[in-house]
C-alpha cells in the first residue's frame, strides 16, 4: 500500500520508522512518502495561511498550496488515490473504516492545522478523487497529524505481513465477526500468580472450548462496563443462549 502524507510538519511523523510499521516500510508492504506543505509556496514566508473570510479568531490554511501539493501528488499517476481530510467535524473512524481502507492501494492524508483547511480544497480535489472528512473522536486536536498517525498505525497494521501473528486481529476489540460491537475482555501471562492475584483458573485448564466461553463472557462484561452504546447495537442474532445470561 502506497500511503502519503502531507503537511507542515513532516517530522511529526518519525514513529513511522518504528516497530512493525518501520519493518512494514523496510520490507515494502508499506510505502510511505512525507511532503512539507511549504514545499508548495511561493512566497519568501512561505506562508501556508491567512485570516477568515466573516471574521473570527484564528488562521485558515490557504488553498492555494494545497491544490499544488495535491496536484503534484497525485496528478501524474496511473490510478486515483483516496484522499483522507481528518477534522473533527468528519465522520467517526472506526475498526470498519480501518478493514476498508486496508483494501485501498493507495492513500492521500492532508494534514490539517490552524482553523482547518479552506473548504474549496476539498470540494476541488473531489472532483478527481474519493474524499473523506474523517475524525478520530470528539475531541479537538492542534492539527490533523496526530490523527493521521492513528489512522495510518490502525490500517497498516491490518495488511497481509504486518503483524506476526495475524490470528490476533481477529480477537481484537471491534473485529468484524465475534467480536463485532464487543471490546475485548482482560488478558494475562506468567506467572500464574503475581502479589497474591491469580490467573483466572480455566485459563490454565487447557480446556479449549471452556476458554472460548469465558473470553466471551468477559468481552460482554467488559463492553456492558466500559461501552453500553456498544452494547445496545447487538442485534438478538449476535447473542447465545449463553450470552443473555452474562
Ligand atoms: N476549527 C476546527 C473545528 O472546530 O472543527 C478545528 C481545527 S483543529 C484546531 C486543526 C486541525 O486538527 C484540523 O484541521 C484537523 O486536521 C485536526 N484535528 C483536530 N481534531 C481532530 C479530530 N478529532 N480528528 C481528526 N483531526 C482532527
Amino acid at each position: 500500500m502506497r500511503i502519503d502524507i502531507i503537511t507542515i510538519f513532516p517530522d511529526y511523523f518519525a514513529p513511522l520508522d518504528l516497530s512493525l510499521i518501520g519493518k512494514a516500510r523496510t520490507s515494502g508492504l508499506l510505502d510511505v512518502r512525507l511532503h512539507d506543505l511549504r514545499s508548495w509556496t511561493h512566497d519568501r514566508h512561505n506562508t501556508v495561511d491567512d485570516t477568515p473570510y466573516g471574521g473570527g479568531p484564528g488562521m485558515v490554511m490557504k488553498p492555494e498550496p494545497w491544490g499544488e501539493a495535491l496536484d503534484a501528488v497525485t496528478g501524474n499517476a496511473p490510478s486515483v488515490p483516496r484522499l483522507i481530510l481528518p477534522t473533527p467535524s468528519g465522520a467517526p473512524f472506526t475498526q470498519a473504516d480501518a478493514s476498508r481502507l486496508a483494501r485501498e492501494p493507495w492513500l492521500v492524508f492532508a494534514c490539517g492545522r490552524y482553523e482547518g483547511i479552506d473548504s474549496r480544497v476539498a470540494a476541488d480535489a473531489a472532483e478527481r478523487m474519493p474524499v473523506e472528512e474523517v475524525s478520530i473522536g470528539d475531541y479537538v486536536l492542534n492539527g490533523g497529524e496526530s490523527a493521521t498517525l492513528v489512522m495510518v498505525e490502525a490500517v497498516s497494521r491490518l495488511l497481509p505481513g504486518v503483524l506476526g501473528n495475524a490470528e490476533s486481529v481477529a480477537q481484537d476489540s471491534f473485529a468484524p465477526g465475534a467480536m463485532d460491537n464487543l471490546v475485548e475482555g482482560p488478558v494475562y501471562t506468567k506467572p500464574a500468580v503475581w502479589r497474591d492475584r491469580e490467573v483466572p483458573p480455566v485459563l490454565l485448564s487447557g480446556d479449549h472450548g471452556a476458554v472460548d466461553r469465558w473470553r466471551r463472557d468477559e468481552a460482554l462484561r467488559k463492553t456492558a462496563r466500559n461501552r453500553p452504546d456498544l452494547l445496545r447495537r447487538l442485534t438478538s442474532e449476535d447473542l447465545d443462549q449463553h450470552d443473555r445470561q452474562v
